[in-house]
């Protein structure tokens, strides 16, 4: 039998009508031959709640404990999709992660796979179920600990169980019907993409684009699934939504393929740090530590004359999230002065945004930063720092002019028109 994994996520399965109507879209899929497995979120809101509860009861809380608590949406909604289903007369049942089992390390709230043995489930398809519901974001460490994979992570038990299963598909269903070439909210002339390669689903995913964890792209980028996205709110077919695949599958792709943006960036720079070697991982170590995820970085070398001698310094810029900036000021004040490094100053702009533009097309074609650069330039936006990969572009620029600069790039790399 043919397979297929679909996944529904919190606003899919908000209410017990949802649940129906998602059930319903399952039904249609066993109804043209398929296996279905069902992976499901906890109904929105849900986790927050239970986050919530938690932090309430106790503010350093055991791990263990919160897994425990906050993995137990996602039993509610598999339970009732198993019986929605049932009451359309589709043979199914449910799995709670420790049943298949799901199994994964012991890194409460942020555990990783180590291996889904099939046979359980492979065992009940041969008995006739049709379909396998199996709560989405959890799993069984060695412990026999109920853990939970981090926020978000129902997308990547899907992308598991599409590689475990070798499915033909993995559909996430969503609030949107698809992944579009920038936000929609910030320009109306933002369009659904047909198909986008992995690695610029994942450049977008971690650059803030939500539809997706990121941890689910690599894995499908890593097990080839085939992943699409796509609304549970629309009717939809076999060309519905927004195909995630590998880039032999895209026939002809535009240089650009989405911009993408992040408001709430911040930027620092120390200046005159004394130049030497190691004086990067002095600075970085410290940050890492504090748990500041530095994004941007840039070094600029020059001069300065102390005690009439010319002394080689650096002045060091990087970028991390606006809410860590006091976090990150703290872990350089205290390695100031523990005298691991040295810096005359340390200035803060937190009034930065970072926007991005993405497309693999970029690897083949040259001048992608000159336009990028030209259209900010003819909307008088400064750039303050630049980084680039191999397709991905991204500057930092001063927050008030984010929407105006996502609006240029789109028009600039032809994207309404895709
Ligand atoms: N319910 C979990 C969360 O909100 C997992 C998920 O929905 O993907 O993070
Ligand atoms: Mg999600």
């Amino acid at each position: 039998m043919p397979l297929l994994v679909m996944k529904f996520g919190g606003t899919s399965v908000a209410d017990l009508a949802c649940i129906r109507n998602a059930a319903a879209k399952v039904k249609r899929e066993v109804e043209r031959g398929y296996d279905v497995i069902v992976i499901v979120s906890a109904m929105s809101g849900k986790t927050n709640e239970l986050v919530g509860w938690v932090e309430q009861t106790s503010p350093l809380f055991d791990a263990r404990e919160y897994d425990a608590v906050v993995s137990s949406g996602e039993n509610v909604t598999a339970g009732l999709m198993a019986l929605s289903l049932q009451e359309m007369d589709v043979p199914a049942r449910s799995w709670q992660g420790w049943q298949v089992p799901i199994n994964t390390t012991s890194a409460h709230s942020a555990a990783r796979f180590t291996s889904i043995p099939r046979d359980n489930i492979d065992t009940k398809f041969a008995e006739g179920m049709k379909v396998a519901v199996v709560a989405g974001f959890q799993g069984l460490s060695a412990e026999g600990r109920i853990t939970t994979l981090g926020r978000g992570g129902s997308d990547t038990t899907a992308v598991a169980f599409a590689a475990a299963f070798n499915a033909e598909r993995c559909d996430i269903y969503t609030d949107v019907d698809g992944v579009y070439t920038t936000d929609p909210r910030i320009t109306t002339k933002a369009h659904k993409l047909d198909r986008i390669a992995y690695e610029e689903m994942l450049e977008l995913a971690s650059l803030g684009a939500k539809v997706l964890q990121t941890r689910s792209v690599e894995l499908a980028m890593r097990y080839k699934v085939r992943l699409r996205v796509l609304s549970s709110f629309d009717d939809t077919d076999e060309n519905s939504g927004t195909l995630v695949c590998d880039e032999d599958e895209i026939m002809e792709s535009k240089v650009v393929s989405g911009v993408a943006y992040s408001r709430d960036e911040a930027k620092m720079t120390l200046l005159s740090v004394e130049d030497r070697p190691g004086i990067a991982a002095a600075i970085f170590g410290p940050l890492a530590e504090a748990g500041v995820n530095v994004d941007m970085i840039v070094q600029n070398i020059s001069e300065k004359t102390e005690g009439g001698r010319a002394i080689a310094v650096t002045d060091m810029t990087f970028s991390c999230p606006v809410n860590q900036v006091l976090r990150a000021r703290k872990a350089m004040e205290e390695a100031r002065a523990a005298g691991l490094i040295r810096y005359d100053d340390l200035i803060e702009d937190t009034d930065v945004a970072k926007v991005s533009v993405v497309g693999i097309g970029m690897r083949s074609h040259a001048g992608v930063a000159a336009a990028m650069f030209k259209a900010l330039a003819a909307e008088n936006v400064n750039i303050k720092v630049i980084a680039t990969s191999e397709i991905k572009i991204s500057v930092l620029i001063d927050r008030k002019y984010m929407e105006l600069a996502v609006q240029a790039l789109h028009d600039t790399f032809g994207l309404e028109s895709a």
